[in-house]
C-alpha cells in the first residue's frame, strides 16, 4: 500500500490498513554512514532510505549491503584470488 506519512504516495510493504507496521510506526532517518548513498530520499521527517526503513540497523554489523556509495572491500579481494586455487585450498583445509 502507499505510505501516507514519511513518503506519501510511495508504495511500501510496511503500510497496512492500520498505518505503518514497521517498529515504531515509522521509517527512521538516515545515519552518518549513509551520506552519499543514492538511495537517500527526502521524507517528511527528513532524509530517509528508499531501500530500508531503519538505516542505523543496516550499519550495525558492517557495511550496509544496499549502499551505493561504498564498496565492500572484502569482496574485491576475493575476486583477485584464483577461484580454482581457492577451492583447492578450502578442500585441503577440510582434511
Ligand atoms: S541503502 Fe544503506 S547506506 Fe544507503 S541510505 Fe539506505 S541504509 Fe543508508
Amino acid at each position: 500500500m502507499q505510505c501516507q506519512t514519511v513518503l506519501p504516495g510511495t508504495e511500501c510493504t510496511f503500510w497496512g490498513k492500520q498505518g505503518c507496521i514497521f517498529s515504531g510506526g515509522s521509517c527512521q532517518t538516515i545515519v552518518e554512514n549513509c551520506e552519499g548513498c543514492e538511495r537517500i530520499v527526502d521524507g517528511t521527517i527528513g532524509k530517509v532510505c528508499s531501500a530500508y526503513p531503519a538505516p542505523e540497523k543496516k550499519w550495525t554489523s558492517g557495511i550496509c549491503n544496499f549502499a551505493t556509495h561504498v564498496k565492500v572491500e572484502i569482496k574485491t579481494e576475493d575476486l583477485k584470488v584464483n577461484p580454482l586455487k581457492a577451492s583447492k585450498k578450502a578442500a585441503g583445509k577440510k582434511k
